[in-house]
């Protein structure tokens, strides 16, 4: 059941004021936001029948629970920003890691920032509403921006030395108060990479969140909603979920007795964070538990630019190849020496420009894109495909061989569709999304690579997002014990806005999960909505970031496998 959208105006809305939030304050509370980036219930629902997850059993049987499906690609940035704006994608402005410009000759592209996200979030309305908020480690929070609370930004932001807080001066105060704030884990690469090392460095990022969101409630009392975001579950899955998959190629039956259960160590300890913030709740407070999107087996890569050279779409650029490739064998030989004389190995760049774009009509997005490009004229700065009749010809060409593409040994199509970005998104900002998408099957991976292969059977990534992720609510309007068949993460910023008694906006795209709500408090607690304009245009103020802290955020996505 969905409810007419009612759009009260400005001074309705001004003339009724805060009493309208305050008479419905009393049944609901205050809301506390426990994200779990990555959390899939394949693995939370084993887990809570063993009792390995009592708070998360408890919240399940006490609240309602619904498999929350993930947008376009399912990624960090596009999911959250969905998820705080409670708007899609194509009217967000934020589809993946980068956005989708393109510039120069190599086609350079920059990463995304909070200053990119094209409205305002639910932290912007909670303000308007003079409700205070206090928001630690959400990821698209960097650069911080001004919320009536404070703001430790999340995922994204290129390291430790950066200013992550609003207000400035709270970063020098948590290191005063702890001695350290960890963002994430420690940094490394694929060849560098250390399974006890990599889980070691974990636990600090996690706990530094744990202390400051307590530290945090306890200095503003009065908080009305506190959201606390951890990543590392999902960082953990994307390593170690071949030591639980024996039909994983890369599976390691030696190693397995070690890490088999990792994953599960990394959700359990999650479950008691998540009774300590409960054990410090009062009854009438809502919880909700969420994640951005699932995770599933990788274990065959496609490698697509491959394909596209294979079949005359695209020219690889030989010169710059041959380059990278010297340069790793020269890299090998001196890391050994340096290794061997007691110095860390130093840092490679890898050259760009792998593509002969001004020969190329189609490329592939990166990994975490699900889509490619058509190198159209006047749009792309060498285009050479025509956008009339030429585009609309190549891109149906291209779309049905995508569709047939089967991976050999199994016969087994690796495409669940394949369909043009009409199909996909249909807001103002859609142009902006690769101009063909597709969804993986499960168990491939589509990379961007010109490796000589054009299938991998040994992805260093074992595990990778899928699209439905978790959704947990429990509190006094929340029904018991039931699943709700469908939610989208667009729904979030609607149903937070509801619970909290105030007006739903009525530009966001998602709706009030009212089938989660009890028949008699939405009786008595008519949904209201309301037109909020501009409340913060941040894409009117952009910055990039500068070139380290690109090459920062690259090496972080590169070594999780999303470049
Ligand atoms: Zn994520």
């Amino acid at each position: 059941m969905s409810l007419p959208l009612r759009a009260v105006t400005l001074y309705h809305y001004i003339t009724r004021g805060n009493s309208m939030g305050a008479s419905r304050r009393g049944g609901t509370g205050r809301i506390f936001i426990f994200g779990i980036d990555g959390a899939t219930f394949d693995i939370i629902l084993p887990l809570v029948e063993q009792g390995k997850m009592p708070a998360i059993e408890k919240l399940m049987k006490e609240g309602s629970w619904a498999r929350l499906s993930s947008t376009h690609p399912p990624m960090t940035p596009s999911a959250w920003t969905s998820f705080m704006t409670g708007r899609k994608p194509e009217n967000h402005g934020i589809f993946d890691f980068t956005n989708n410009e393109m510039t120069g000759p190599r086609y350079s592209r920059e990463f995304v920032n909070s200053t990119i996200i094209k409205c305002h979030t639910i932290y912007d309305v909670l303000r308007f509403h003079g409700k205070k908020s206090l928001i630690i480690g959400m990821p698209m929070t960097y650069p911080p921006f001004e919320v009536n609370g404070a703001l430790i930004s999340g995922f994204m932001t290129p390291g430790d030395y950066c200013d992550y807080t609003y207000p400035k001066s709270l970063k020098a105060e948590l290191l005063v108060r702890f001695g350290d704030y960890f963002l994430d884990p420690n940094p490394h690469t694929f060849d560098e990479f250390d399974e006890q090392d990599f889980i070691k460095s974990c636990f600090p990022s996690d706990q530094s969140k744990v202390k400051a969101a307590r530290y945090l409630a306890g200095v503003h009392k009065d908080w009305d909603m506190l959201t606390v975001i951890f990543s590392t579950v999902d960082h953990i899955q994307h390593y170690f979920w071949k030591y639980l998959d024996p039909f994983h190629p890369a599976y390691d039956s030696e190693k397995s007795e070690i890490y088999r259960r990792t994953i599960e160590h990394f959700y359990v300890r999650h479950d008691q964070y998540l009774q300590s913030f409960l054990d410090g709740l009062a009854p009438n407070d809502t919880v909700l538990v969420v994640s951005d999107h699932g995770c599933g087996p990788t274990r065959v890569v496609f490698n697509l630019d491959n394909w596209l050279e294979q079949n005359g779409y695209l020219k690889r650029n030989r010169r710059i190849a041959l380059k990278n490739k010297v340069k790793s064998i020269c890299r090998g030989v001196v890391d050994s020496m340096r290794t061997s004389l007691g110095f860390t190995p130093r840092k490679w760049k890898e050259l760009h420009g792998r593509v002969l774009y001004g020969k190329t009509r189609a490329f592939s997005g990166y990994t975490s894109e699900m889509g490619l490009y058509l190198n159209e004229k006047g749009k792309r700065p060498m285009g050479i495909v025509s956008p009339d009749r030429e585009y609309g010809a190549l891109r149906n060409e291209l779309i049905s061989a995508l569709k047939e593409i089967r991976e050999p040994k199994s016969g087994e199509r690796i495409f669940d569709w394949v369909r043009p970005r009409e199909d996909v998104y249909d807001g103002d900002l859609s142009k902006l999304a690769p101009d063909i998408l597709f969804g993986n099957r499960p168990g491939y991976a589509v990379y961007p690579s010109l490796s000589e292969n054009l299938f991998d059977y040994y992805p260093v990534i074992s595990g990778d997002h899928e699209p439905e992720g978790i959704f947990i609510a429990s509190g006094p309007a929340i029904r018991e014990n039931c699943e709700i068949e469908s939610a989208h993460i667009v729904d979030m910023a609607p149903t937070i806005l509801y619970l909290m008694g105030l007006p739903i906006d009525g530009n966001m795209d998602g709706r009030l999960i009212d089938e989660m709500i009890r028949g008699d408090y939405l009786q008595n607690h008519p949904p209201e909505f309301f037109c909020y304009t501009d409340l913060q245009k941040r894409g009117d103020e952009k910055c990039s970031y500068s070139e380290d802290e690109s090459q920062l955020i690259e090496e972080k996505l590169k070594a999780l496998g999303y470049l």
